[in-house]
């Protein structure tokens, strides 16, 4: 767990004998070590620090600047930045929280303060990251809840247009779910929801984006994945759910899923248009019996297909 691990320090200081006193105190903390801002900002395309010590007066781009720059974007805008100043007029101090610092401490240091406000400043960090963790995350799944999956899925369909390049959506049902929930319980419901979503997750690539989408719908998007792929990654996931052995119950129950395809290269205008396409093929799957994988290329689309442009060559077979 990311919580267990040694707390991650950037000190940014251009004076070597600070330096040498910070990490002394600093011992117990990972810490990364960057002596003027260019080199922190190019270090920081690598590390992602739980906090970062920022001094202010240094040559080229001072601190001011640093953390201005951070604080744009949005990589790194939500790690918090403690100042380290021989400044201690009120005008630097203030102007230190105006650009986006989160505290100062002043030189020369006290031992036991710095490591207080650092400890603060890390235990915040850590508060906030597991906030957006919450936020974006499914409670019972662990998968993106709707919100995030429609989020992140917006700027995989922006992306893969914008480049040409395949993508695929999936929807996925279980089937007859709401007779696991009735016949045995919602705890062994809940128990199914959660192995599906697991073993989902395990045989995706992290590439892909899974979401629950409410009740026991989820939705895939593949990216990279033209229909042939996307429909044997659906086939894969059919059956290994058909293989499930079901926690908490009766060994001989078994779950299905129903499963439609759609891809990009069919010409969906947007990503609302994609899905109602994996949609609608959802629901011919279980119109059809269930547990089963529709992928339904109409020859009709093969215009709107080659309007799109790349990545779709030999696409569309019936
Ligand atoms: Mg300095």
């Amino acid at each position: 767990m990311a919580e267990a691990e040694r707390p991650k320090l950037l000190v940014v200081d251009d004076n070597e004998s600070n330096l040498d006193i910070l990490l002394g105190l600093l011992a117990d903390y990972d810490v990364i070590v960057a002596l003027d801002g260019h080199s922190a900002l190019d270090l920081l395309r690598q590390e992602t620090p739980d906090v970062i010590l920022l001094d202010i007066v240094m040559p080229g781009i001072d601190g001011y600047e640093v953390c201005t720059r951070l604080k744009a974007h949005p990589r790194w805008r939500d790690i918090p930045i403690l100042f380290i100043t021989a400044k201690t007029d009120e005008a630097s101090l203030v102007r230190a929280f105006d650009v986006g610092g989160s505290d100062y401490v002043t030189k020369p240091f006290r031992a036991r303060e710095l490591l207080a406000r650092v400890r603060i400043q890390v235990e915040y960090h850590r508060a906030m990251e597991q906030l957006r963790r919450m936020a974006v995350t499914d409670e019972l799944t662990g998968a993106h809840n709707r919100r995030a999956f429609f989020e992140l899925a917006g700027r995989l369909f922006e992306d893969a247009q914008a480049r040409a390049e395949p993508l695929a959506a999936l929807m996925l049902d279980l089937d007859h779910f709401k007779q696991i929930n009735d016949g045995y319980g919602h705890a062994v419901g809940d128990a199914a929801l959660r192995q599906f979503a697991a073993m989902v997750q395990a045989l995706l690539p992290a590439t892909h984006l899974f979401g629950r989408l409410g009740g026991e719908e989820f939705a895939l998007l593949a990216p990279g994945a033209d229909a042939q792929t996307a429909t044997e990654l659906a086939e894969q996931l059919r059956a290994a759910v058909a293989e499930l052995a079901l926690a908490a119950a009766p060994s001989h129950l078994r779950m299905t899923v129903s499963i439609g395809v759609a891809t990009l290269c069919e010409g969906a205008a947007d990503l609302d248009a994609l899905l109602r396409q994996a949609d609608a093929r959802l629901f011919e799957a279980k119109r059809d019996g269930r547990n089963q994988v529709r992928r339904t290329a109409r020859l009709s689309t093969r215009a709107s297909a080659e309007r799109s442009g790349g990545g779709c060559a030999g696409e569309l077979r019936p």
